[in-house]
């Protein structure tokens, strides 16, 4: 299993961060091992400086694929699921470039379930994801906002790498990231129509 995660992909987020709107989508990977479920704790290990939360909508391949045009990228994937994107902010800009930033173990909470693909194309393909960090409402981010649509990211990672079954492609996050401190509750939840999957873990 690869996650492959998509960096700015919302206007808005770039800005905040100081970043250039890319002409082509910035992709980079975590390590399987970085993921943990609902109720597993993400665990910040000591002196990396700020740590923060992304909520992003993210995309679970259903089948090995290549090159995968994008009127048919639906075809290749099973459903979406909620991904928390954690971030260490600080040694991502001190690195240069992002791996050992967003490696760590437990850096990439992902929903167990996720909303079938049929159900997000009966809806007229909009999904939402709203973060909520303590029960307070900290970002909230439409796929209709993506400056690189969905479909067009499954045929852009396709073209560079086989994807498979189990894969993870995770959409870029929303404005509003923020820090995450011991003991904070961190919830990424997505909806489609009336179907919601969440991801909720506790910072240790
Ligand atoms: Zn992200």
């Amino acid at each position: 299993m690869k996650i492959v995660l998509v960096g700015l992909n919302y206007t808005s987020h770039a800005l905040e961060l100081g970043l250039r709107v890319p002409d082509e989508p910035i992709i980079f990977l975590k390590p399987a091992t970085a993921v943990v479920r609902s109720g597993d704790f993400i665990e910040i290990p000591p002196g990396i400086g700020r740590v923060d939360y992304e909520g992003e909508i993210a995309l679970l391949i259903g089948k090995r694929c290549k090159m995968v045009p994008v009127e048919r990228a639906w075809d290749v994937v099973r459903g979406i699921v909620a991904l928390n994107d954690v971030t260490a902010r600080d040694l991502q800009r001190k690195d240069g470039q992002w791996t050992r930033a967003k490696s760590f173990d437990t850096f990439c909470p992902i929903s167990e379930s996720y909303i079938p693909t049929d159900a997000f194309l009966a809806v007229k393909k909009e999904a939402t994801v709203t973060t909520y960090l303590n029960g307070e409402k900290v970002q909230e981010g439409s796929s209709k906002d993506m400056i690189f649509p969905m479909e067009f990211l499954v045929h852009f990672v396709s073209s560079v790498m086989t994807l498979e079954e189990g894969d993870v492609i995770s959409t870029g996050t929303p404005p509003g990231i923020g820090p995450l401190n011991r003991g904070d509750k961190v919830k990424v939840e997505v909806r489609v129509g009336d179907d919601c999957v969440a991801v909720e873990n506790l910072v240790l």
